[in-house]
């Protein structure tokens, strides 16, 4: 009975962008059969989250290439943020991870592990994406956190709000978690739809993440305590973040700065600023204009 929506889960929760209609979402999956597993893809059980690309070179549409000979390796655990104009391929880069699109040449591991040599749906149960665009469906606040591990238990639930500071709000509500969401419900706010997105991935648990940070404005208390959050959140996971704002990177193991030329320098806060190059410019640029 859950094959089907694990799938959808599996689809729907990590789409790169602002997929959050279902109708949307059901294009999507008539245009999704491109992708297919190979005939002797392996089950991955519970990845590391070691995460390798190597000569990675990829593009949207014949003879335009997005991303050329991307050299990159991640170890398990580590925080790695990428920074970088617009249309440089940020998010490209790291929608090719739970293969979203395949590359062209190439290829990306995961544990050593050729992603196209692994189960779609295995991959991406490894993969966690928050991202700004929240899918949510009109249905109870349970049944929208649950969304991350169906069949979780009301106990689980519960721990998966409190961590994404989401119980108090919940407690509040006279229904609780049988609370209506959606057009017929009450309607959440940007700060608690991302937060209801971060209870899920508590509940789904995944050892990698992806973060697509968001852009639209939050007030600053809410955007800095869903930043705890979210530091919460990939403790103890390999994360990679698309970053928007210089700030709130400061502190990942790994700043990669991606130009249309490819990945330009990379290395802590610290050394990037030291090194004087395009991120210690963009530092600058947003003191003069902060
Ligand atoms: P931003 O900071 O604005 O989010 P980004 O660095 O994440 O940018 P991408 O979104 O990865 O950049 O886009 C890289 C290039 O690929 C851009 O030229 C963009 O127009 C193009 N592109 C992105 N998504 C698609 C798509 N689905 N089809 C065709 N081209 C695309």
């Amino acid at each position: 009975f859950f094959r089907p929506i694990e799938k959808i889960n599996a689809i729907i929760e990590s789409y790169p962008k602002g997929y959050s209609g279902f109708k949307r979402f059901i294009a999507l999956l008539d245009t999704e059969p491109d992708i297919l597993d190979r005939p002797n893809a392996a089950e991955l059980p519970q990845a590391r989250g070691d995460i390798q690309y190597r000569d990675v070179s990829f593009g949207y549409e014949k003879g335009r290439t997005v991303l050329e000979g991307i050299d990159l390796t991640i170890a398990a655990g580590e925080t790695v943020a990428f920074v970088g104009p617009s249309g440089a391929g940020k998010t490209t880069l790291c929608s090719l991870l739970p293969r979203f699109y395949e590359i062209q040449e190439g290829a990306i591991t995961v544990d050593g592990l050729d992603i196209r040599d692994i189960q779609l749906t295995s991959l991406r149960r490894q993969i966690g994406i928050v991202q700004q665009d929240v899918f949510m469906f009109s249905g109870t606040l349970r049944d929208n956190i649950r969304y991350g591990k169906l069949g979780a238990s009301d106990e689980e639930v519960w721990e998966a709000a409190r961590r994404a500071e989401l119980e108090s709000f919940i407690r509040g509500l006279a229904d609780g978690l049988d609370t209506i969401v959606g057009e017929r419900g009450v309607k959440l706010s940007g700060g608690q739809k991302q937060r209801l997105s971060i209870a899920r991935m508590f509940l789904k648990n995944p050892p990698i993440l992806i973060l697509d940070e968001a852009t639209s404005a939050l007030d600053t208390e809410t955007e800095a305590s869903i930043q705890r959050s979210l530091s919460e959140l990939a403790e103890g996971r390999t994360t990679l973040i698309i970053a928007h704002r210089l700030a709130t990177i400061r502190h990942a193991d790994r700043i990669v700065v991606v130009t249309p030329e490819g990945i330009e320098e990379q290395g802590s806060h610290e050394q990037l600023l030291k090194r004087g190059g395009h991120y210690a410019k963009l530092q600058q640029a947003q003191h003069v204009y902060a």
